[in-house]
């Protein structure tokens, strides 16, 4: 593994990386960095978790120089949660106002930012949506973009915004470097690359996170009655740390927030009925720990960086197995471990083989140790301060 040094990074990044304490490259970071820094165009396949945001951020950041107050890179991306941590990211690896990075992202008003727009961005993260209406609005000029990055690929296509990219790219000028992050590569990622990458150079990393053996991963046979009584029993064993449970529709994100403080566990649901607004409070108040337990489905949950999540429980399988890996990856973060747990019933045996292939071994189920019966009399654990009405 190379060192940061070794990479070509500038002066001025190495200081930054040991101000923030990061002393070794990722793997992602020691395969793509150079490559980046080189101008070639890029194909990584990298899991969130796995230190991919830095591995574009630093090289763009080197590149960019100094703040020229148009726009010279663009990064694409799936959710405004990631939007919202890339934009994070690159304001520490630029810090003391080296570049200015503007985020866009939908379900929220224009005037905060349009506000950021007008300060002359060098950097746009955003999802395709929202920057599309702000092109419309001539509000955004990409003429002058120079790095156009697409991270979560896989997930922005999974999303249906393949038109949707193919406009903006068509507004990027042809001469420019692309890099494209995805966890996984399957025959639509492979196109998309085709049509937009100049021979690519393509790194790979395994599905090996920054800690490898940082989460540990349970599975429980279970059927839906009983699914409660477990999340219960796990939320009553969890000790202090977060914990994010995962529904895979909204109707079921809403019924188990609700069944769970029915029995005065303070947990509460970010899904698509939630408002915008709302989901950005409630996020706001589980990374400061106000509440421990928080339900959510796919979509809401995407790109999460909560270094307190300790539990992740998939009380429902994901649609796509390609999400047992995002979903996980939320839990064992920033060096810490996690603890992952699957309730599967017998009807998901067949999602859960393809999960097996993803993560390339066979899972074992585990009995969860109290017997059924003693969990529903289980004493209950309270997180946070109690619903006023108890
Ligand atoms: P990402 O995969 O980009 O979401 O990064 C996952 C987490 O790892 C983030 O909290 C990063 O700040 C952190 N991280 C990235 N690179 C390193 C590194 N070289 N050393 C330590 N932590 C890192």
């Amino acid at each position: 593994m190379n060192t940061f040094v070794e990479l070509g990074l500038s002066k001025q990044a190495l200081a930054r990386l040991k101000g923030i304490g990061f002393t070794e490259p990722t793997e992602i970071q020691s395969k793509a960095i150079r490559p980046m820094l080189d101008g070639c165009d890029v194909m990584a396949s990298a899991q969130t978790g796995s230190g991919k945001t830095a591995a574009y951020a630093l090289p763009v950041i080197d590149r960019l120089g100094k703040r020229a107050k148009t726009c010279r890179a663009l990064v694409l991306l799936p959710t405004r949660e990631l939007a919202l941590q890339v934009k994070a990211e690159f304001e520490r690896f630029g810090a003391h106002g080296q570049i200015k990075t503007s985020v866009l992202y939908g379900g929220t008003g224009y005037g905060n930012q349009t506000r950021e727009l007008r300060a002359g961005p060098d950097v746009i993260v955003a999802t395709p949506g929202r920057l599309l209406d702000f092109i419309q609005r001539r509000m955004v000029d990409l003429s002058t973009v120079e790095m156009l990055i697409l991270d979560e690929a896989d997930r922005l296509l999974d999303l249906g915004f393949a038109p949707q990219i193919r406009k903006v790219i068509e507004r990027v000028p042809t001469r420019r470097q692309t890099a494209m992050f995805s966890a996984t590569f399957d025959l639509r990622v492979e196109r998309l690359a085709k049509e937009y990458l100049t021979d690519p150079v393509r790194v790979g990393v395994c599905a090996k996170r920054i800690e490898p053996a940082s989460i540990e991963q349970q599975f429980h046979k279970t059927n839906e009655d009983e699914k409660d009584a477990l999340l219960l029993k796990l939320i009553s064993d969890a000790g202090q740390g977060s914990i994010l449970v995962f529904t895979r529709t909204r109707r079921k994100a809403k019924k188990v927030a609700a069944r769970l403080r029915a029995a005065a566990v303070e947990a509460q649901e970010i899904h698509g009925d939630v408002s915008q607004n709302k989901r950005e409070t409630t996020l706001d108040h589980y990374r400061k720990g106000k509440f421990n337990v928080l339900v959510a489905t796919d979509v809401a949950a995407r790109g999460l960086d909560i270094p307190t999540i300790s539990h992740v429980v998939n009380y429902d399988l994901p649609q796509s197995p390609s999400d047992y890996v995002h979903r996980i990856g939320r839990t064992g973060r920033a060096g810490r471990s996690g603890c992952s747990h699957t309730f599967v019933c017998d009807s998901d045996h067949g999602s859960l083989r393809q999960i097996e292939k993803i993560v390339g071994r066979t899972l074992m189920s585990r009995p969860i140790s109290a017997p059924l019966s003693s969990i529903k009399r289980a004493p209950r654990r309270h997180f946070g301060r109690r619903p006023a009405s108890r």
